[in-house]
């Protein structure tokens, strides 16, 4: 009696357990939902005031160059303008974040150059400050057809990185080429801090950073991933290979698709 008594005791407490387990495994879930939830729905909020403050500060920015006794203001309003435009870069992230989540990710596919999407690129996404030299090497000719808009969103990202990630070096190099199936293989090398070994696997990951202990560097942890997944989406791929102290090379290819 005393072993059928010790064998229910001991199901009972199975049972509990696995209650437990399962209250605590939806309790998880839930969570990570309201967090998703909360994301999407502040970064909606935030969308409506930025946009709305950056009008502003456009208008001022026109008027106070006009009025010469207004001109000490001038750099001002420049500097609220550069800040106002990193919390859109922030909000236009996390959107993406939520976007590609709901499988929302839509493409507008065009035909168009690729050396001419870098050129502008470099042009745009490299700060006044950075003294890189970036060298650009590939048929000049070569189209591809895919969405210029994302693109461009992906190359400003990996190479705002390759110049954020190599404070002490002074060059960047962009390749890229036709693969013989049709497709294309783009490549930017830095000669910066590189990606511990043991870390390299997770770059890709949604809010993944690095504490590089020497320096500080800002960021969300986001570029790497909405970039990997605007690849995905056209049927590409994304990947590094990197070496710490020597830099990194991020690289995608893209199938040919039309
Ligand atoms: P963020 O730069 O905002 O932190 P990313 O998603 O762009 O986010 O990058 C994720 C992490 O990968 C970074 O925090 C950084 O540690 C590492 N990383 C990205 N690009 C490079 C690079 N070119 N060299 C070294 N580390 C990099």
């Amino acid at each position: 009696l005393t072993q059928l008594e010790a064998e229910i005791e001991e199901r009972k407490k199975a049972e509990a357990e696995a209650r437990q387990h399962q209250i605590q495994k939806e309790s998880a879930q839930e969570l990570a939902l309201r967090k998703e939830e909360f994301m999407s729905v502040a970064s909606h909020e935030l969308k409506t005031p930025i946009t709305s403050v950056k009008a502003s500060l456009q208008l001022i920015e026109r008027m106070v160059a006009l009025e010469e006794k207004l001109q000490s203001v001038e750099p001002l309003v420049k500097r609220a303008s550069r800040q106002v435009d990193k919390l859109t870069g922030i909000v236009k992230d996390l959107l993406d974040v939520t976007r590609i989540q709901e499988g929302k990710l839509e493409l507008f596919r065009s035909e168009f150059v690729l050396a001419d999407l870098i050129a502008e690129n470099i042009e745009q996404c490299q700060p006044t400050e950075s003294k890189h030299e970036i060298t650009v090497s590939g048929d000049a000719q070569l189209t591809v057809f895919a969405d210029r808009n994302r693109l461009d969103q992906v190359l400003c990202n990996l190479l705002t990185n390759a110049i954020k990630y190599s404070p002490d070096a002074n060059r960047i190099d962009i390749r890229f080429e036709a693969l013989p199936d049709g497709g294309l293989r783009l490549a930017i090398a830095d000669y910066g801090i590189g990606i511990p070994e043991d870390q390299i696997q997770n770059v890709f990951d949604r809010f993944f950073r690095i504490e590089h202990t020497s320096q500080n560097f800002s960021g969300l942890g986001l570029g790497l991933f909405i970039s990997s997944e605007i690849i995905k989406r056209h049927g590409g791929q994304m990947g590094v290979e990197s070496e710490l102290g020597k830099g990194s090379t991020f690289w995608f290819i893209l199938p040919r698709l039309s």
